[in-house]
């Protein structure tokens, strides 16, 4: 992969407006960015699919969590204690750096979990200095990780920004669970933004201070550690690196659970359904890491990450974690109410455990972009995006030949139409074709629609796909039927089933 994909991927996402630096009018600070609006048609696309997958076809429930709480609640969580990166200063210039990921770059290897004092010992051992000014740097520190906040105007009510969606599926649970005749399994998941107070953001999506999450929070019966579904996907295999092996196996999921790299069967269902998730996102180069002890979250009972290999090189992009029943037991001790539930399964009360697939959002948007981005080449003389049909940001373009009635005419009733029915739909008159067509590709718009002389005369229109440019007559009326079709976002059939090469050809 080439080291420059990143600047020719920011190249055009800035030109086009998907993605802007926050703020940019005041120099932008960084690890902050704006989706412009074809990245929001992406992003919001892209949500509905993970919804879809992993919380509508389940009969989840989807909530929407304050992203303000105070400090108590971070207290249980352990975020108030554990969340906090080691951090040294340069004594000459002021700048902060990560400790961890100056040794992870100057002498390779991982430093998670690893203590403040061996920190310090290492950074010195390896004589590392200011990578900006080569001044000498301080002895590691703990700096922590969540944005503070007051509320209400008393300096001692003390509040935080989420720094993960997590808590909120906990906070809600005893009251939906309720809601929802008090059965487990439960699933409770959600979209939303989280913040965390970066020391050295960088990489453009990879680490920034305020990013989207998607989690679900799956809660169950320990005694109960299985899923239905998992016996339908027992024999996918999936690459993944137990936590004492630095190679990839490419092994059952029934097999990584028997290897006893995966936790449980409802861990490796989420496994194999993040696997098919990022197969649907079209992102072809990816495993799954089991984490050792000194790399898992304060709360994990077990957890493996998937990491996909990008420009920057293989970065977290998902955590799938097994969070026992640690912050429903925390809640429990700190608001004094027993948040455990009668299991009329095993006839008792339990304290619901709970496996968590967590998604990093913006790193996701940015490995879709990697992995559909097609270079210039001889069929194509210009740069695109070969995204899924079903996240495409427009459905379609729709464009008179000439900009001359009653071709102009026609092309805006066609507009209207299509976004009467909620499509997304763009529309251009001038230019050449042939340009009008580059411009569509370039930011990954499914169809192209024209409409010429003919269209007077037998009400069809030219459909264009974007991938090989075919081009078909389609009737006006037949449209909407042939665009959702290709468009749609079924997840029952992972997005694979529908090939270009069963695109109806209409006489
Ligand atoms: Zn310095």
């Amino acid at each position: 992969m080439s080291d420059k994909l990143y600047d020719k991927i920011l190249e055009i996402a800035l030109k086009r407006s998907i993605l802007i630096p926050s703020a940019e009018l005041y120099n932008a600070v960084s690890g902050f960015y704006d989706y412009g609006p074809i990245g929001v048609l992406i992003k919001k696309k892209i949500e509905t699919v993970w919804k879809r997958m992993f919380i509508k076809m389940h009969g989840f429930h989807e909530i929407e969590s304050a992203t303000i709480y105070p400090e108590i609640v971070f207290r249980a969580s352990g975020h108030a204690e554990h969340f906090a990166d080691p951090i040294v200063t340069c004594k000459k210039c002021g700048m902060k750096w990560r400790a961890d990921k100056l040794l992870e770059e100057r002498v390779g290897g991982s430093y998670d979990g690893v203590s403040e004092d061996q920190l310090t010992r290492m950074i010195k051992d390896n004589n590392i200095k200011c990578p900006k000014c080569n001044g000498e740097l301080t002895d590691v520190a703990r700096f922590a990780l969540m944005f503070k906040t007051t509320y209400g105007g008393e300096s001692k009510n003390i509040a935080y920004l989420r720094p993960e969606t997590a808590q909120g599926m906990f906070l809600d649970f005893q009251r939906i669970f309720a809601t929802y005749g008090s059965r487990l399994p439960m699933g409770l998941g959600q979209v939303g933004k989280s913040y965390r107070n970066e020391i050295s953001p960088r990489r453009i999506l990879i680490r920034l201070r305020e990013f989207t999450q998607m989690e679900l929070e799956y809660f169950f019966n320990p005694e109960i550690d299985d899923i239905k579904e998992f016996e339908d996907v027992k024999d996918v295999v999936i690459p993944i690196m137990g936590k004492d092996n630095q190679n990839i196996e490419n092994i059952t999921v029934l097999q990584a659970i028997e290897k006893g790299y995966i936790t449980n069967k409802i861990h490796g269902y989420f496994v194999v359904l993040t696997k098919q998730f990022y197969d649907m996102m079209g992102v072809k180069e990816y495993r799954f890491r089991q984490l050792n002890d000194s790399e898992k979250a304060h709360y994990a009972v077990g957890a493996v990450d998937l990491e996909v290999n990008t420009s920057f090189g293989w970065i977290e992009a998902v955590s799938l974690a097994h969070r026992g029943d640690y912050d429903l037991s925390s809640h429990s001790n700190l608001s004094k109410k027993n948040l455990s539930v009668f299991d009329d399964k095993v006839g008792k009360k339990v304290m619901p455990n709970v496996i968590e697939p967590s998604f990093g959002f913006d790193r996701l948007f940015w490995c879709v972009l990697e992995s559909s981005y097609r270079p210039v080449t001889d069929e194509k003389k210009w740069e695109w995006f070969d995204l899924p049909m079903f996240i495409s940001p427009y459905h379609a373009a729709v464009y008179p030949l000439v900009k001359k009635e009653p071709l102009v005419n026609t092309a805006n009733d066609i507009l209207r139409s299509l976004r009467g029915k909620g499509l997304d739909v763009i529309h251009r008159a001038t230019g050449s074709i042939g340009r009008r067509y580059a411009r569509a590709d370039e930011i990954g718009v499914a169809y192209c629609i024209t409409v010429d002389f003919d269209t007077q005369k037998d009400n069809t229109v030219t459909l264009r796909f974007r991938n090989d440019g075919r081009q078909v007559r389609v009737p006006i009326n037949r449209l909407y039927e042939i665009i959702t079709l290709f468009t749609d976002n079924d997840v029952r059939t992972l997005g694979g089933s529908k090939k270009v090469e069963e695109f109806p050809v209409v006489k």
